[in-house]
């Protein structure tokens, strides 16, 4: 409804009005020269655009088909004959379709309630749900050059890839990346579709960032309400802030009750490493090996992702690196309390050696960059108290695995049965809304509150708080969290079987819908295999799967879809890598 608000409405005046039944289900009602020509029931006769008929007409033709926009040429061709479309009629369709079907599943429903003896309403409820899901599938794109072909159009040229990359490169660096071999040029998006300008539709297993999914209608209401009515910042009091912050709060642990907004999880990793230094008046930072924290100058120093990889200007002198607590290629594999131990120790050791207190300990619950790597279980339990002893404060990055993608918990860090000091926030905050955050304790803001202001001109905007209660109510109301647990559960059984199968998956980690795949040369030499987990991406971004590579040898599928992911599309992800393996 919100895209056809968007789509239609600004065109309706625009649009050939003319005298029509509003309720065209009738096969035999005839149109002749922008009249019609038959009535069957005067009730329904109303003036409005005339192809909202068409629209009806073509919405019964799709029920129940294989594919509908094949059922939707066969109309449109005929009734283009009788009666020609105009082209920016033809655009509006899939928006009048769409309309259509959710006011009659609403009708259905709302009626389903006055008349719960009415089986009937549940197959009209069905059609209405299956076929809006199909028509999410198809995309609006797709749509269009489907119903302009039907009617003989040419559909608008398609700007060759060349060109946009030319355009692109003109005015940005070349470091700014593009992913895959042939880059996708996406035009539209929706729950956990993407669509391109050639109408088709990606599969997005990938992007962690549009949390409940892709453009969802209530994340954009609530921006573009507020955006309406007014955007400030936090030197003004308005009521988005403190509601915002207390909604948000309460999604932790008491002792984490103050929150610092800003619009970046670059910018709030960077933020928690100040909070930390002036609260201990310590310098030092403890960081994990492949971790990544964010882009500014502290964030790559925190990231030995970024400065002990190519073109990384090495550690600094400030830094403390220890090892990855990982299970799979560590030295340590009992994941059963003992490896986290040992890797605890690893860490203290390396804090000892340096002879100086560290300020703070930053890790992400299952290093995300370090390709899925989840943290030994047992591990922050056994290195947060000995971090807090000499005097520092613990830091859990949450940027990927907060806001219940883990399923089993809301953050990464109740994982490890741990309390954190600080916890940095980001990326699915605003479901795409540049909103980050940082939260702490009482102590530790009143400790930063030294004299220095601190003034973030965009974070904790109102229209980004507005988002950002929507975010967190759909996650609520549509039941995210458990979807991520139950779709994910069923996703890793699906990896662990056609990891029996294929010996070249090493290892298939992660909670929820947080995963990653290892490929490897084979089982025993669990040799890194970059080269098939970059074939399975470009494999898979041809059959329309949005995947990705990660980890220090780009050697693991990573995973992390909206949390509207759904086991329909776990199949299709698992069949389409198994089709893929068995050609290997
Ligand atoms: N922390 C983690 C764990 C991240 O994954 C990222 C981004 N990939 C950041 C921080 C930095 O966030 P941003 O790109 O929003 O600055």
């Amino acid at each position: 409804m919100l895209q056809f608000q968007e789509e239609v409405v600004p065109e309706l005046e625009h649009l050939r009005h003319a005298t029509i039944h509003n309720d065209f289900n009738d096969w035999n009602v005839l149109v002749k020269n922008n009249k019609v020509a038959g009535l069957i029931d005067f009730g329904d006769v109303v003036y409005a655009p005339l192809i909202q008929e068409l629209a009806v007409c073509l919405t019964y033709a799709c029920f129940d088909k294989e594919d509908p926009l094949e059922w939707a040429g066969y109309v449109l061709d005929s009734y283009h004959k009788v009666l020609p479309l105009e082209e920016k009629e033809i655009d509006c369709l899939y928006y009048l379709v769409a309309g259509r079907l959710c006011m009659s599943l609403l009708n259905s429903a709302h009626s389903r309630i006055l008349e719960p003896a009415n089986d009937y309403l549940d197959v009209s409820v069905n059609q209405a749900v299956s076929l809006l899901e199909k028509w999410l599938e198809i995309n609006p794109v797709q749509a269009r050059i489907r119903f302009r072909k039907a009617c003989g159009f040419a559909d608008e040229a398609i700007e060759p890839v060349t060109v946009s990359l030319e355009k692109r490169f003109n005015h940005s660096g070349t470091v700014l990346s593009v992913s895959y071999k042939e880059p996708i040029h996406m035009q539209r998006a929706a729950f956990q579709y993407m669509y391109d300008v050639h109408g088709n539709t990606f599969l997005d297993a990938y992007n962690n960032i549009p949390h409940v999914g892709h453009e969802h209608p209530r994340v954009v209401e609530a921006g573009q309400r507020q955006m309406a009515r007014l955007n400030t910042n936090t030197r003004y009091l308005y009521d988005g802030l403190a509601e915002y912050s207390e909604k948000l709060i309460k999604k932790f642990p008491p002792s984490l009750n103050k929150v610092f907004f800003v619009n970046s999880g670059s910018a709030a990793s960077d933020l928690a490493i100040r909070l930390a230094q002036t609260y201990t008046g310590h310098r030092n930072v403890m960081v994990l090996e492949h971790g990544y924290h964010g882009h500014t100058r502290l964030g790559i120093d925190i990231s030995h992702y970024k400065f002990g990889s190519r073109g990384g200007a090495g550690q600094a002198d400030y830094i403390l690196k220890v090892p990855i607590p990982d299970t799979f290629r560590g030295p340590f594999k009992q994941n059963d309390g003992t490896a986290g131990i040992a890797y605890a120790d690893q860490a203290l050791d390396v804090l000892n050696e340096s002879g100086i207190s560290a300020a703070a300990f930053i890790a992400e619950p299952i290093v995300g960059c370090a390709g899925q790597v989840p943290l030994a279980r047992g591990y922050l339990k056994q290195l947060y108290p000995e971090i807090r002893k000499q005097g520092g404060v613990c830091i859990s990055d949450e940027v990927q695995t907060g806001f219940g993608r883990l399923g089993e918990v809301f953050w990464g860090f109740e994982q490890q049965e741990v309390v954190p000091d600080i916890v940095v926030l980001g990326k699915p905050m605003g479901n795409g809304h540049p909103m980050a955050a940082v939260v702490t304790t009482d102590e530790i803001a009143r400790a930063f509150d030294n004299g220095m202001e601190f003034f973030s001109s965009f974070g904790g905007n109102p229209v980004s708080c507005a988002i950002g209660i929507a975010v967190l109510d759909v996650i609520e109301e549509e039941g995210l969290q458990n979807n991520a647990l139950l779709t994910g559960e069923y996703f890793l059984k699906e990896l662990r079987t056609l990891q029996k199968k294929y010996p070249t998956i090493g290892d298939v980690r992660g909670h929820g819908l947080f995963l990653g795949i290892e490929f490897v040369k084979d089982r025993t030499s669990i040799e890194f295999n970059p080269v098939l987990a970059n074939l399975v991406k470009n494999e898979m971004r041809k059959a329309c799967i949005l995947v990705s590579t990660d980890g220090p040898h780009e050697n693991i599928i990573k995973m992390k879809p909206p949390l509207c992911f759904n086991k329909t599309n776990v199949d299709q992800v698992i069949d389409e890598l198994n089709a893929l393996l068995l050609k290997v």
